[in-house]
């Protein structure tokens, strides 16, 4: 089994005060050196993050990059860009993106490849709707967006997220059993895919310190992609000590 990671996407919260106050606090809980983390907030809190994250082991990610090197793209940030600022992984195609702002899965592929390309460690998450779950085509659907979001990608330093979108934000967290069966379906399809299932593959959506042992128990799942339960100092302390 591979070492847990536990990465706090921040989303569109908590402004460059709020993530100073949040991380001084962080960084002086008690933490399992047993896991890896890492905190993913909103471009505009990178750099204030990595001053208060330097020396924590506590790793940055940002949200989002553009599949551009630079030049006229009004409003987008490019993959030098965040490595100038010390981030080291990056969400792609997380499902509010493909849902708000319609990226497909042939920009996320494009994505995918420039992180990849410049060091960067892409984040693919991947999840189907509730439709699809019910449908019996949870499996096709996030099947498919692995396969059209890693075509031509030749490497195991990614991480792909699974994040069901009908648990995201809800409280409704997947079973940990179905959790599981999806974790264990993905990385039979980057075996394929890649050639190799040695890939961290994260659960997100309604984790809580009250359930995260229980899904990183599963064999199959090597780490949590959390919202709302890592804006707080406690709580993403309890989640990085899976809720000791
Ligand atoms: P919640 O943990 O708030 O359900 O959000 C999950 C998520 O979307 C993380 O990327």
């Amino acid at each position: 089994m591979m070492k847990l990671l536990i990465a706090g996407n921040w989303k569109m919260n908590l402004s460059v005060t709020d993530t100073e106050a949040m991380l001084s606090e962080l960084k002086n809980k008690t933490r399992s050196d047993d896991v890896d983390s890492l905190i993913i907030p909103p471009f505009t809190s990178l750099d204030a993050a990595r001053k208060l994250l330097d020396g924590t082991g506590i790793a940055l990610g940002a949200q989002n990059l553009s599949h551009e090197d630079d030049g006229a793209f009004t409003g987008e940030i490019s993959a030098d860009m965040l490595l100038d600022l010390g981030v080291s992984h990056v969400l792609v195609g997380h499902s509010e993106r493909r849902e708000y702002q319609k990226e497909t899965d042939a920009l996320l592929n494009l994505k995918v490849k420039k992180a990849v390309a410049k060091g960067l460690i892409p984040i693919l998450c991947v999840g189907e709707k509730k439709a699809d779950r019910d449908s019996g085509e949870h499996e096709s659907v996030v099947g498919n967006q692995l396969k059209k979001g890693l075509e031509g990608v030749h490497t195991t330093d990614i991480i792909v997220a699974y994040e069901p979108t009908w648990a995201i934000g809800t409280g409704d967290v997947c079973k940990p059993d179905d959790a599981q069966a999806m974790a264990a379906f993905i990385k039979g399809e980057l075996k394929d895919l890649l050639g190799t299932d040695a890939v961290r593959v994260l659960y997100g959506g309604s984790v809580k310190p009250s359930n995260v042992k229980e899904l990183m128990a599963q064999p199959s799942i090597d780490g949590a992609l959390v919202g709302g339960a890592s804006l707080k100092a406690d709580d993403f302390a309890a989640l990085i000590n899976l809720g000791e």
